[in-house]
């Protein structure tokens, strides 16, 4: 199966083409009865084929970052501090309906020497399987037609070990395993899809990015059905168009229009094949440049994700598709590189 992107942070305004796989958070669209009509709007002119509902982790790391108090009391959400349940994700869960959910997380913070970042998962260890236990407890009794992902908060390839083997001897029970992609690198991203495989998980979603490397990354794994489903989602699409960027079909890198705009409408636009390009134009009023270049970012990243897949039968062949289109930047002869310990796991 060709890998899936779930398009994140829609609005009734800006969203992705009817039919899209749908990404939203517990947060922002499902924990106040005014966020759920909404959620409901965009349900109804997306139709979604999948619709996922995040935990709100990412909500929680920036509190965190803040300073902000943290609590996680079942009794509701307060409006002056940050507070998130498991009872809170299932709820909210049943007022949406989701195909899938995530259960309650506590996002690592970024660390760089080697005893913070031990440290910083030492102290989230115990909350974030309790978390996951009490979530997937919830999930069989209550919504277990839904799928259950668990995220994994690890940033070492031992501290992944740790979790893994927690989360057995808890006995959790989940439909999937996403790896958020904050602190972690192509290297350390193939080790754990490895690991991952080897325990025959059946689903991976990469958490946070359609950033390019990452991409070729799970093309790969997906081309060689070392999963059953591989998934990742992206808030670019949105945030991007929002500020009038265009992203290049060819490697999602950004372009502001009004910077770019003769080698985006002369070159890049031409050459897209997205329906929405042909409405670029000079005259193009901001509210619709920014509707038009939403809709593109989405169909671009689709297209992008499905040629990686055609071009990942071998990894020569892979290589030569992405370092053609890739930039210096998007590193993604290290993506290349760290597909390599694959081959062990192929043969
Ligand atoms: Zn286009």
């Amino acid at each position: 199966m060709a890998l899936e992107i779930y398009f994140a942070a829609p609005s009734v305004t800006d969203c992705p083409h009817e039919g899209s796989k749908l990404l939203v958070n517990v947060i922002d669209y499902a924990s106040t009865e005014s966020r759920v009509n909404m959620t409901k709007k965009i349900i109804e002119k997306v139709k979604p084929r999948h619709l996922m509902l995040d935990c709100g982790g990412n909500s929680l790391h920036e509190a965190e970052a803040k300073s902000n108090e943290i609590w996680s009391d079942p009794k509701g959400i307060a409006q002056e501090r940050f507070n998130l349940s498991p009872e809170n994700i299932i709820e909210y869960s049943l007022k949406i309906q989701p195909d899938t959910i995530f259960s309650l997380d506590f996002p690592l913070q970024k660390r760089k020497a080697k005893k913070e970042i031990q440290n910083e998962f030492n102290r989230k260890l115990q909350i974030n399987i309790e978390w996951a236990q009490e979530t997937s407890n919830l999930w069989k009794r209550h919504c277990s037609h839904m799928n259950l992902i668990i995220p994994v908060q690890a940033q070492t390839m031992e501290n992944f070990e740790w979790f893994m083997e927690e989360l057995a001897a808890k006995n959790v029970k989940f439909t999937g395993i996403s790896i958020p992609s904050r602190n972690i690198d192509s290297d350390l991203l193939v080790r754990f899809l490895i690991r991952l495989h080897e325990m025959q998980i059946p689903w991976v979603h990469l958490l946070g990015s359609t950033r390019l490397s990452y991409m070729t990354i799970l093309s790969y794994f997906s081309k060689h059905k070392l999963f059953k489903k591989i998934s990742m989602d992206s808030r670019t699409w949105k945030v991007s168009g929002t500020k009038g960027k265009y992203l290049h079909p060819d490697n999602l890198n950004q372009f502001k229009f009004t910077d770019f705009s003769e080698y985006i409408l002369a070159r890049l636009s031409k050459k897209c094949s997205c329906p929405y390009c042909k409405k670029l134009s000079l005259d193009n009023s901001q509210y619709q440049l920014s509707r038009i270049l939403c809709s593109h970012n989405c169909l671009v990243t689709e297209n992008l994700a499905e040629k990686l897949y055609r071009n990942a039968t071998s990894l020569d062949k892979l290589e030569k598709y992405v370092l053609r289109r890739g930039t210096v930047g998007q590193r993604v002869k290290q993506a290349i590189d760290a597909l390599g310990m694959v081959g062990n796991v192929l043969n």
